[in-house]
């Protein structure tokens, strides 16, 4: 038995939903996980009908900013059956990303339990379309209400499930951003916290006036080193070899970073993790050896760069060969048409059947 209640939707709005046309994190699924920190303990582990809760005015959360969150995937196996991606991973770096805002971890095995049973609940949810994917999203924020500027005593910690079709499916035209910057070697650039999102939204707003899509982030100290493109990692294609940031603590350890990194490698392609600079990357441009930019996350996978440009100079980057034999393994791990070498994916196996 699991000691997570249950409390059913009156009727489910599953056939209110036009899965063709699905907008990226508009649509959430009829259930949601909840649980309270108080007391230095989680408590009232629940599965919920989303619906809009109550919050003081004077959360602290909204504040000064205790909040993280991750973001992780459900698909379904050509058979139907639903699977997780990597859930482990995205267990640990929550409480890594806990542990750098001083907020309580939430237990690894809870967790995946409320994953299992949530993702099952909400199974008819999954889409099955091509690139499309049940979205998770986990957050923890803190819950006090008091505007005195300390840790919070107690926290909410909820998971959504959101269905999305295929992200970002246009070629990203790059901006690199010289006046502002993301995030510092031991600022919490590293960590999934919703302010590193607020601090990002001005500048990338000027780059989208400017007719970019996204900024590529310098490092924040000699506006050198290249750091990650809007919320995700990046990679180079430069002379054969796939080159990309290494993880430096402002850099966000992405999980799709790891999993390319580990593909690539396994089909024996030159992969390098190292301090690059935008020097190099310009350098490899102009002596025809840049072939390729691609950025990855979890919500687009891979996404194709059709352009950079740095100092007013516009560079195209016509080449997508690597980004999309990526993806389709990627996807095929996903869909369970390609192998799973390395058990990233995890049958969703409820503790408990809910319904
Ligand atoms: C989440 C995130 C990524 C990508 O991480 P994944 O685990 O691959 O989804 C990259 N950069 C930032 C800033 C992020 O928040």
């Amino acid at each position: 038995m699991s000691n997570i209640s249950f409390t059913p939707v009156k009727s489910s709005r599953l056939n209110e939903i036009d899965f063709d046309n699905l907008k990226f994190g508009n649509v959430v699924a009829d259930y949601m996980f909840m649980a309270d920190y108080y007391d230095g303990e989680w408590h009232d582990m629940r599965i919920v009908p989303y619906q809009n809760m109550s919050v003081s005015p004077a959360n602290m959360a909204w504040h000064y900013g205790q909040a993280i969150f991750e973001g992780m995937k459900a698909t379904k196996a050509i058979d139907g059956t639903p699977y997780l991606y990597r859930p482990e991973d995205h267990a640990k770096r929550l409480n890594f990303s806990a542990n750098r805002m001083d907020m309580p971890s939430f237990p690894e095995d809870m967790f995946l339990e409320a994953l299992h049973m949530l993702t099952d609940i909400n199974k008819d949810w999954i889409p099955v379309k091509e690139g499309s994917a049940l979205y998770i999203r986990p957050f923890m924020i803190a819950f006090d209400n008091n505007i005195g500027v300390r840790p919070s005593y107690t926290y909410r910690f909820m998971i959504l499930n959101l269905p999305s079709n295929a992200y970002y499916t246009k070629k990203l035209k790059l901006k690199v951003e010289e006046k502002y910057v993301r995030a510092t070697i031991g600022g919490v650039g590293n960590v999934k916290n919703a302010g590193n999102y607020g601090a990002a939204m001005y500048p990338t707003s000027q780059a989208q006036k400017e007719g970019f899509d996204q900024v590529l982030w310098l490092d924040g100290i000699e506006k050198k080193y290249i750091q990650e493109v809007g919320t995700m990692n990046i990679f180079f294609v430069i002379d054969g070899t796939i080159v990309t940031p290494a993880i430096d603590g402002a850099i966000l350890n992405g999980i799709t970073r790891k999993s390319i990194i580990k593909i690539l490698k396994d089909k024996n392609y030159p992969v390098v993790e190292k301090a690059l600079t935008i020097d190099e990357v310009i350098k490899a441009y102009k002596d025809g050896k840049l072939t390729e930019i691609f950025g990855a996350g979890t919500a687009a996978v891979v996404a194709k760069v059709s352009s950079i440009n740095y100092k007013g100079i516009n560079m195209e980057l016509p080449s997508h060969e690597m980004s999309i034999l990526i993806k389709q393994e990627v996807d095929g791990i996903r869909n369970t048409t390609l192998e799973d070498k390395w058990g990233w994916m995890v049958k969703v196996n409820p503790k408990e059947k809910l319904v």
